[in-house]
């Protein structure tokens, strides 16, 4: 129970030396010392990040340095959900490799719940709080019926038989497969297999999941589905989400969009601020929504269309103020 609220479902946790004594979706408070002040939990910090692929020769001598993630400094608050955009190369997939601790910084810092990558023994705390979801499901899912795929996480990690199958249970409800449950993985569609690839997931029960391309290889229903999927996650269990894509229309609804351009967060800000600045994102080689873009070269051929449209709901309530 929470000591300031008296909230009994209110999660106790533990970040670096402090207790903080309250998480409820989205509402944070700590105590330190039994001083009550107001903090902003952050699920992923990056500071200055710097990784540099580098490329021996047989010697072992340096050949080459590639500097693919430069600077970036990030971050991400509980129950948020934020997107990463970018085009290819851009150092995407990098970061994300960063959270889960697959690779560590060459500068800088990154701390995902409370821990910083670079503490080694805390890697399976690291793992279990942010957990990946990749663009190829087929090589997510090793199970042969998908039940049994979504149990293997939690399985592996020693929860208990009767744990997992309620685990398994829940998390194929949330992203809507549970009557597939007894289903061959095979035989199902791209975005079903993704769902079932977060599910395996969920039930890791993660704080946080980070989803790179999840889409990438999907058809336009497919994607559809997956991030609604994704959204619901956000908003019902309040998973914190970083995706990771470079479609723009996937991130319209997102808390946070951070754009990314070798290797330099180049823009940050709700998807409105971010989507105003048609310009700025074609010089980044990124596309902006269909509808954005109409009302943009309208806009540019003189019709008083204000900027960051974002819907075609919202295209159709200004154009009517218009008529
Ligand atoms: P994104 O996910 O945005 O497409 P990446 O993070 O995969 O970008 O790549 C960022 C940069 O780092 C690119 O220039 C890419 O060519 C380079 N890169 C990625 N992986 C490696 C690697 N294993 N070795 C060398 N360079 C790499
Ligand atoms: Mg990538």
């Amino acid at each position: 129970m929470c000591i300031l609220c008296k909230d009994n479902e209110a999660v106790k946790i533990n970040i670096a030396n402090i207790i903080f004594l309250h998480y409820n979706g989205k509402d944070k408070y700590s105590v330190i010392k039994g001083r009550t002040v107001g903090v902003t939990m952050n699920m992923i910090e990056a500071k200055n990040l710097v990784f540099e692929y580098i490329r021996r020769d047989e010697e072992g001598n340096v050949e080459s340095i590639h500097r693919a993630v430069d600077e970036v400094s990030l971050d991400v608050k509980k129950g948020d959900f934020v997107a990463i955009l970018g085009h290819n190369g851009s150092g995407k997939s990098t970061i994300a490799k960063h959270i889960n601790a697959i690779l560590l910084p060459s500068e800088g810092t990154l701390v995902v719940n409370g821990i910083d990558t670079k503490e080694e023994d805390r890697l399976w705390d690291i793992r279990q709080s942010a957990g990946m979801v990749f663009q190829n499901p087929d090589n997510q899912i090793i199970a042969s019926v998908v039940e049994e795929d979504v149990g293997f996480g939690p399985e592996n990690m020693g929860v208990p038989t009767e744990e997992i199958w309620k685990r398994v249970e829940d998390s194929l409800k949330a992203v809507g497969m549970y009557e597939y449950r007894t289903h061959s993985p095979n035989k199902l569609s791209g975005g079903q297999k993704q769902r079932v690839a977060i599910a395996g997931i969920m039930a890791m029960r993660p704080q946080c999941i980070i989803l790179d391309e999840p889409t990438a290889m999907l058809d336009p229903n497919g994607r559809k589905e997956v991030i609604r999927t994704i959204r619901e996650l956000n908003k019902t269990e309040h998973v914190t989400v970083l995706l990771i894509t470079h479609y723009m229309d996937e991130v319209i609804e997102a808390d946070k969009v951070i754009v990314m351009d070798d290797g330099k967060v180049v823009m940050q800000g709700t998807p409105k601020e971010i989507f105003s600045q048609v310009d700025k994102l074609k010089q980044y080689r990124l596309d902006v929504p269909q509808v954005t873009e109409l009302a943009y070269e309208l806009k540019k051929e003189g019709i008083p269309l204000p900027d960051g449209i974002l819907t075609v709901e919202e295209f159709g309530i200004e154009i009517k103020k218009l008529i």
